[in-house]
């Protein structure tokens, strides 16, 4: 299995050079070459397999041999040992056409978890292999940081330094970054913003020399393998389902474009998906570009799902490859445009193209609170706005006939309810309590370092802690 860039300008490479990279080095994402293919009896003989299995199965030819089976069963079956439910992604049925595929079962409670738990072990593996470490440094306004610290914690040849602003994040969001006691961890209160936060990060990039010896990496949500670990829930769900005998239709509530884009992938590898619901809260590029072709980017507005709160999905890049018939040039001038003019547009026959997969939807506010409300009422379950935003969308795109009602829609279930517990007790005067894995948060130790908004501060102290670091010295 080969991997090209959506630029067309980085060296074509295997996986394992893929999963160390990230993004490639002309500025593009890695796509598969191909994808594999899967039958209908390849996928009947899924049933009744416990999620690890059909994992296995399903990344597998993603290795191109780089990882033995055996090796990376073991790999897959500990990372998913770390989700507190047997199915690791369960579904639950909410009327007589919805299921919810839960995602939530991970170490923070997200469905980044599924992804990065993986991706944590791979690293760890394929860097053992090399002789290698490497030193992942991040920001977080608080949402994302936990799932990249569960994912690095206690990982023997990696260290991870997460800035977040300090006071700035909820107490939750703090504690499950700060209560990882992990000798590689590394968390840093910075006195400033999350864009201080941000600016730091990019510089210490940006010095090319501190990057070298450091090794510095990231777990940002282009990896390859991010979306690779993903396509397996698709497989799962529709597998449960009744495929390849019953297509499903899903709703995926997007801010990136990685997770629908996985879907993508697992309809591409032959899985009987009909319909792509994206759903957008009030930052609907997306909804606007698959209503009109165009791609314009507007102000970010803060909404009560704050994971989809963005202004451009990286991973629509990947997208956008395929419907410029994997033309790196086309692709790179389209995004060259954006940057200089804040949109592209893609013809009406690329566009139509799209269309017969996706269908995009916008669920403003008050939409999300109201479906919070109704699913309470109706089913007893309880969303989070997140997966609101995907259920609301799901409805529009029916109402719209984009979808055919008599497929079964399944729609990701993105965070646990218990992360937004405000929103989710105004809408149904009902607060959700977090599971068991995280009921004694609030007495757990903390560890984390105040440092002031300097650069050499900052990498100072990485410089200390990082064992990457040290071996260079
Ligand atoms: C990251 C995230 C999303 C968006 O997923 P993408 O892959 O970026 O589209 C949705 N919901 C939650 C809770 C998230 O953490």
């Amino acid at each position: 299995m080969r991997y090209v860039s959506t630029r067309g300008a980085a060296p074509v490479l295997g996986f394992e050079d893929v999963l160390l990279a990230g993004l490639a080095r002309d500025g593009g994402l890695y796509v598969p070459e191909t994808w594999p293919q899967f039958t209908a009896d390849d996928i009947r003989a899924m049933r009744g397999l416990p999620y690890s299995e059909i994992a296995v199965r399903v990344m597998l030819p993603f290795l191109g041999g780089s990882i033995a089976e055996d090796e990376f069963r073991a790999i897959v079956r500990d990372a998913y040992a770390s989700f507190d439910h047997a199915a690791v992604t369960p579904l639950v049925q909410v009327d007589p056409t919805t299921w919810v595929l839960e995602l939530f079962h991970g170490p923070t409670l997200a469905f980044k978890d599924v992804a990065l738990q993986l991706l944590g072990r791979l690293f760890d593996h394929v860097l053992a292999k090399r002789g290698q470490r490497v030193t992942i440094v991040g920001a977080t306004s608080g949402d994302t940081g936990s799932a990249a610290i569960e994912a690095c914690r206690d990982r023997q040849n990696v260290d991870i330094f997460i800035l977040h602003p300090k006071g700035r994040t909820s107490e939750v969001q703090r504690r499950q970054m700060t209560s990882v006691l992990s000798s590689n961890v590394h968390n840093i209160a910075l006195d400033g913003t999350f864009d201080d936060c941000q600016d730091l990060v990019k510089a210490m990039f940006n010095d090319g020399a501190f990057r070298d010896r450091m090794g510095l990496s990231a777990v940002n949500s282009i990896n390859w393998a991010r979306i690779m670990a993903q396509i397996v829930y698709y497989f799962t769900a529709a597998v449960a389902l009744g495929a390849p005998d019953r297509k499903i239709a899903s709703t995926v509530p997007t801010g990136n474009f990685g997770n629908v884009y996985a879907a993508y992938g697992a309809r591409a590898m032959g899985l009987p998906v009909e319909t792509l619901v994206v759903g957008s809260n009030s930052n609907d590029i997306l909804a606007r570009f698959f209503a009109s072709g165009s791609m314009v980017a507007a102000p970010v507005v803060p909404t009560l799902s704050p994971s989809m709160d963005i202004q451009i999905s990286s991973n629509f890049e990947r997208l956008l490859f395929d419907l410029l018939d994997r033309d790196g040039n086309a692709v790179t001038e389209a995004l060259n445009r954006f940057r200089a003019e804040g949109k592209f547009a893609v013809t009406d026959a690329q566009l139509a193209r799209a269309l017969a997969i996706f269908s995009g939807h916008r669920v403003d506010e008050a939409a999300t609170m109201a479906t919070i409300a109704d699913v309470w009422k109706g089913s007893l379950y309880l969303l989070d706005p997140h997966t609101a935003v995907g259920i609301g969308a799901a409805k529009a795109a029916v109402a719209a006939g984009r979808v055919d009602p008599s497929v079964p829609m399944v729609v990701l279930a993105t965070a646990h309810p218990a992360k937004f517990p405000d929103a989710v007790e105004k809408a149904t005067g009902r607060r959700p309590e977090l599971p068991p894995r995280l009921s004694d948060l609030y007495v757990r130790e903390e560890r984390l370092s105040e440092l002031p908004n300097d650069l050499a501060a900052v990498q100072d102290f990485v410089i200390a802690r990082a064992r990457a670091a040290q071996e260079a010295a």
